[in-house]
């Protein structure tokens, strides 16, 4: 078992105080968005391994099979197949949404063909992986994510009346279904800039009337207006009218398939996902959008999202979701009590939130964990017992 060393990253939506607050420090004069633990290229964690300081992305590839065990080598490579991180969203994040396994690996040949290197801006695909992702929040927790279920989506399509985007809404017996979404969708990013700006405009009139009105599409208009102080005059200000707005409370859980739109709004949380860079941006955000590749990969159909509801057993709760690269749970303490794995599928990241514990292996090794350490258990560790009092992650393979 290793103590992990991580990697704070500064984006400029993150919180001053969140991450650092877990950490044990004082507030940060920089944002901290993510603290990622794992064995990402971008920013591995770092591990001691037989008396120096080795990134965790190196100490697997040089020991896979004890390090990961043979069905998750088997079926990922000697590679860590999922990033474990702490998110702290102060302002939202860019809408966004990732290929599907199929489309990762079609667009990352295609562009190695075509000759772009990996690292350049216009570089889509970064590698050949797709990447679901699941968030448990912390504190409570907003997000938009998918388009709206097609009863609902009429009463947006009514802000949209009058005005340049009229005409991509569809009317009378029309059915509102996939295709009608993708096409008001592909409408809306396709206006010249002009348009854009009068399209925002008058949208944002009509969200100020209904902002009051109580029920949900007040609630949606009242992010809406949100979004456009922050991006005042991004088409993505509409888009984020036609997803879900979801709100979790703290242990609640939201799983992101692949191809479906989406955004941290606000809030804290333990994300987990399939290790991948692979991103398509859809508005809220100065860079750049590939509109017809994300219109490509994007699932238009309407969506009514559920959050994960935790299958408790005993102590640990389970976030079951179908990825095979990750599964997520956490485990609830109370004073000096004793929790023991009943299965070990492969690698694992052991994150503690609160309170403090010590980790046992079977061959006896003892490590310490406080709030905001983690500790990587290798397979070959087998099982291990966490004995203390506090809230913890536990992150390993969904095999
Ligand atoms: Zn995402």
């Amino acid at each position: 078992m290793f103590s992990l060393e991580n990697r704070v990253q500064e984006y400029a939506w993150g919180s001053r105080e969140a991450i650092a607050t877990l950490l044990g420090q004082g507030p940060s004069d920089r944002p901290q968005a993510e603290l990622w633990m794992g064995a990402h290229p971008a920013a591995s964690s770092s591990i001691e391994l037989d008396g120096s300081r080795e990134r965790l992305i190196d100490a697997i590839a040089g020991r896979a099979d004890a390090f990961l065990g043979g069905p998750t080598v088997d079926r990922f490579g000697a590679r860590l197949p999922f990033l474990l991180k702490v998110l702290a969203a102060d302002q939202p994040l860019s809408l966004q949404a990732h290929p599907d396994e199929a489309q990762a690996r079609r667009g990352f040949d295609a562009e190695n063909a075509a000759g772009i290197p990996i690292d350049a801006p216009e570089r889509t695909y970064r590698d050949p992986h797709h990447k679901p992702e699941l968030l448990c929040a912390l504190t409570p927790f907003d997000a938009l994510c998918g388009f709206r279920p097609a009863a609902a989506l009429p009463e947006v399509f009514a802000l949209l009346t009058g005005g340049p985007a009229d005409a991509l809404v569809p009317r009378g017996a029309a059915p509102v279904d996939a295709a009608a979404v993708a096409r008001l969708f592909q409408g809306l990013l396709a206006l010249d800039p002009a348009a854009r700006r009068e399209v925002v405009s008058s949208v944002v009139e009509a969200c100020r009337a209904r902002a009051q009105a109580g029920g949900w599409l007040a609630r949606a208009s009242g992010w809406a207006l949100r979004l456009h102080e922050l991006y005042p005059g991004d088409i993505g200000v509409v888009i984020a009218l036609l997803l879900n707005d979801v709100h979790l409370e703290p242990g609640e859980a939201l799983y992101l398939p692949p191809r479906r739109m989406h955004a941290y709004v606000h809030g804290v949380g333990i994300e987990i996902m399939a290790s991948s860079d692979n991103v398509l941006r859809g508005g809220l955000t100065p860079k750049h959008v590939n509109v017809d590749e994300l219109v490509r990969v994007l699932d238009f159909s309407p969506w009514r999202v559920e959050p994960v509801a935790p299958r408790q057993a005993g102590a640990e709760s389970f976030y079951d979701t179908p990825a095979p690269e990750f599964r997520l749970s956490r485990i609830e303490l109370d004073a000096a009590s004793t929790w023991r794995t009943a299965d070990r599928r492969g690698p694992e990241i052991v994150l503690c939130t609160r309170g403090q514990a010590s980790l046992t292996d079977a061959r006896g090794v003892t490590r310490a964990l406080r709030q905001g350490g983690s500790i990587f258990v290798p397979f070959d560790s087998r099982g291990y017992a966490i004995e203390g009092e506090g809230q913890f992650f536990r992150a390993t393979v969904g095999l």
